[in-house]
């Protein structure tokens, strides 16, 4: 079996004024002090505070990302911003198809993919997110839902190892609710069935992270589930000592 290196990915989504910048100094003296973490560090803030997070960052290892980008490099969308603009800001990762971008800006698969690509055509790593509602789970058709998500966000770009899944399911996001592990499980070894069916070797190499209500009190059994590689966190990466544990919970 393949080697993943686990990646901790932190969202912060529309939290974080300059003040932020705190905890990530806090976050990046836990980092340099203690064990070396056994995972790759993402912090993905609001874009205003990207440049900076990215800066100060570096010497502690953390990664900075973006919460979404727009599917062409430059024009006429204002209020958007482009792919290549967050790696010019320093960026190396770019969450494109979050629930709350789907739900809140309509936006399909087809626009993920295309979001996606233009990451990967910028040197990003896109953090593609999947994931059921609590309607779907309970109507039995999680897996059918979440497949089709996966066939239709993922490009057929060559650099597949630059493409990172993070499992989501809708109702357990900022609930404090969680599956159970064996769903959790089930749900990963599917997407990464699907993934080596689509990408053979390739797909054995992706991350496919895990989100929803991520924390400290959870994050050791939920992080060692087989095909879990790591996580997308919300809420409880807001906090650096929150954060923190469950980075050295990998
Ligand atoms: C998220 O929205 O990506 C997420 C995982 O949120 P939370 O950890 O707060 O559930």
């Amino acid at each position: 079996t393949t080697t993943i290196t686990p990646l901790i990915a932190g969202n912060w989504k529309m939290n974080g004024l300059r003040g932020s910048l705190e905890e990530l100094t806090t976050l990046a003296g836990m980092l340099t002090t203690g064990e070396a973490p056994r995972a790759l560090v993402v912090i993905c803030p609001p874009a205003t505070i990207l440049a900076a997070v990215a800066r100060q960052g570096a010497s502690a290892g953390i990664l900075a990302g973006g919460q979404d980008c727009h599917a062409v490099a430059s024009g006429a969308h204002t209020g958007d911003v482009s792919a290549s603009m967050l790696a010019d800001a320093g960026a190396q990762y770019v969450i494109v198809g979050h629930s709350e971008r789907r739900a809140n800006h309509g936006e399909t698969d087809d626009q993920v993919r295309a979001k996606a690509e233009a990451a990967i055509g910028s040197g990003l790593k896109p953090i593609i997110c999947v994931g059921e509602t609590e309607a779907q789970r309970d109507g039995g058709t999680a897996d059918s839902v979440v497949a089709a998500q996966l066939a239709a966000s993922i490009p057929d770009a060559a650099e597949l190892h630059q493409v990172i899944i993070a499992y989501e399911p809708i109702w357990a996001i900022g609930t404090g609710r969680t599956p159970s592990n064996d769903d959790i499980a089930q749900m990963h070894n599917s997407i990464r069935r699907q993934l080596v069916d689509r990408f053979g070797d390739k797909g054995a190499s992706i991350h496919i992270l895990y989100g929803g209500s991520l924390k400290p009190q959870n994050a050791r059994e939920i992080l060692q589930i087989e095909n879990v590689n790591g996580g997308l966190v919300g809420g409880a990466s807001l906090l650096a000592k929150d954060f923190y544990t469950i980075i050295s919970a990998v």
